[in-house]
């Protein structure tokens, strides 16, 4: 059994190939989506998911969200005493589905398609890989995360020359990309985006908005002054945003200073307010279409992915750019998982499946940093030699020469950059490989250099010298690389020795966290009655009657319904 993976910035979810469709796995919540959190409590148990988000006000220090945003680097996250790197922290997230599907299944999950940004490196793709292999997954493709949306909406089943646009707005991440079948083959024509756009990014429109209206009355000069009241506004702009896509006003409620403020928001209010965002969605999609050589007629369908399509703003600025309706027969934010699993089921060669070879195209560019000799005798360093070029088709592997520069040098040494930058201080370094070579005369010596890059876009790199026939040989390790293969089955062991919190427990704690969230979050009576609702439900737990908890837990998610409005996802 393989399931497939979409890890995403703000959620994850798990799916299957079963009885010739996609079918995706609700966690122990009953909830398909799960929210990438992690948390850590006071006595080192971890949360993950939707408990672990509702800890995000309260315990923010202790609380990790959006550490995809950081796979493949350095950056650790310090949470509950210990650090956590990214691709830990996401391997917590992996091994939470990882239990849901077994739980659901009925039978151990050992295999994964795990989905990735089209425009992940190569260091961010190993770093995922590992996070997966830390979860005790095999990780048996990295699968970019647009051809799993076209995937989610059949275009291997469609005809030679069949182009999609993928549009995918998530939570913080926005991200474009063209696809084209031919031949059995998906390729990715063009992935562009905008790393730094989304969902959150339409709240603090509402927040902002909020607080012109109101802060002089609240006195307060700069929104960040209380934070506290900072949550409160982002927490009720998703409520309120959310809300937006279903009927046309919604209110934000704020309880402040004794005092209910109250901002009411209309669609047409909030049209106004987010033109700034939505003509920032423009570039990228004019940008993928002329970087893949396409004309916007050429497109046979778009493709809504992330959560943030389900807003009618967004629909509209789509629908207006392309002239035509995107498509959106399937929830936007379950495409990719749902693709995830066809992959999976490709994998597997299940029958109801055409055979597909799905590919896709090297994101950025791949080569090496070379010198150059000018006029005059200078010699440029740290030049840019790209081998394989962005957007070529892979598996590719492409192979140059290179010679001496030097007369009687004994070795050379390659670094191994990605980008496209000519001078390779500003690409991204991925490692280096050296090789002695025969002392010559300045450009008597020729080196050959093979990049291949493989499926899963990772990169391997041979260096030979055919003079000599000494050959070196890497699959590339940065220098950046956080975890050498040796620390690998010690950091998994570390992983499975952490404490976290039992699944039955789950839907408790989620409660809980909510409440006391929520008693954080408001004053007077409010504050009064979540206090008696999360009281009662404390005696039920303490009681220890499955049958009573549950029904005072749903007492207590309805009072709290009635206090902050229907809990989201
Ligand atoms: P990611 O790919 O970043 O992990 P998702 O695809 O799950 O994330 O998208 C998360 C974003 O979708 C959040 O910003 C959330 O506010 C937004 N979203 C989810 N449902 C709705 C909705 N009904 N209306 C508006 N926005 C929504
Ligand atoms: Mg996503």
């Amino acid at each position: 059994m393989i399931v497939g993976i979409d890890l995403g910035t703000s959620n994850s979810a798990i799916s299957v190939w079963r009885d010739g469709k996609a079918l995706l796995i609700p966690n122990n919540l009953g909830h398909v989506l799960t929210p990438s959190a992690v948390s850590v409590e006071d006595d080192g148990t971890i949360l993950v998911g939707l408990a672990a988000r509702e800890r995000m006000v309260r315990h923010p220090a202790a609380t990790a969200t959006c550490f995809k945003r950081y796979m493949g680097t350095q950056h650790q996250g310090f949470l509950g005493g210990r650090m956590f790197r990214p691709e830990e922290l996401s391997a917590l997230v992996l091994r939470s589905l990882k239990a849901d599907a077994e739980a659901f299944l009925g039978e151990p999950v050992i295999e994964a398609v795990i989905t990735v940004p089209a425009y992940f490196n190569d260091i961010q793709r190993k770093a995922t890989r590992r996070a997966g292999e830390l979860a005790g997954l095999k990780v048996q493709r990295l699968l970019n995360e647009p051809t799993a949306a076209a995937l989610a909406y059949g275009i291997h089943q469609l005809q030679d020359d069949t182009r999609f646009l993928v549009f995918d707005l998530g939570g913080g991440t926005f991200d474009v990309s063209i696809l084209e079948i031919f031949s059995g083959v998906i390729e990715v024509r063009a992935s562009t985006g905008d790393s730094r756009l989304g969902g959150e990014d339409f709240n603090e429109v509402l927040v902002d908005a909020f607080f012109d209206k109101y802060a002089p009355s609240i006195g307060l000069t700069r929104k960040e002054d209380s934070s506290l009241l900072y949550q409160l506004m982002r927490d009720q702009a998703e409520r309120a945003r959310r809300e937006l896509s279903r009927s046309p006003t919604a209110t934000m409620s704020i309880p402040w200073d004794g005092k209910s403020w109250d901002y009411e928001v209309t669609q047409d209010m909030f049209e106004e307010l987010s033109q700034a965002l939505i003509s920032k969605l423009r570039e990228p999609v004019l940008r993928a279409l002329r970087d893949g050589s396409i004309r916007s007629g050429d497109i046979h369908s778009i493709v809504l992915a992330g959560g943030a399509t389900r807003m009618p703003v967004v629909r509209k600025a789509v629908a207006t750019m392309f002239g035509r309706f995107p498509s959106a027969d399937l929830n936007p934010d379950e495409v990719v998982a749902l693709g995830a699993a066809i992959q999976a089921g490709l994998k597997s060669r299940d029958a109801a499946l055409r055979e597909v070879v799905v590919t896709d195209v090297c994101p950025h560019s791949l080569g090496i940093d070379i010198a150059e000799k000018l006029d005059g005798g200078i010699v440029r360093e740290g030049v840019f030699s790209p081998i394989i070029e962005r957007n070529t088709i892979i598996p590719a592997s492409r192979c140059n020469q290179y010679s001496n520069i030097t007369d009687g040098q004994f070795r050379i040494r390659f670094g191994i950059y990605q980008g496209e930058s000519r001078l390779v201080k500003d690409n991204v370094r991925l490692g280096e490989l050296e090789v002695p070579i025969p002392q010559g005369p300045a450009g008597s010596v020729v080196i050959e250099c093979r990049f291949s890059y493989d499926i899963n876009g990772l990169l391997e790199v041979d260096v030979t010298v055919p003079s000599t026939g000494v050959t070196r040989q890497a699959v590339v390790l940065s220098d950046t690389e956080p975890i050498g293969p040796d620390d690998l089955a010690q950091r998994r062991a570390a992983l499975a020795r952490l404490k976290i919190n039992p699944k039955d427990q789950e839907e408790n704690c989620v409660a809980c966290a909510r409440a006391e969230r929520c008693y954080e979050q408001f004053l007077g009576e409010k504050r009064e009655r979540v206090h008696r609702l999360l009281h009662d439900f404390e005696n039920a737990l303490a009681g220890q009657d499955p049958r009573e908890i549950e029904r005072v837990r749903d007492v207590l998610h309805r009072g709290l319904d009635e206090i902050e409005g229907e809990r989201y996802l």
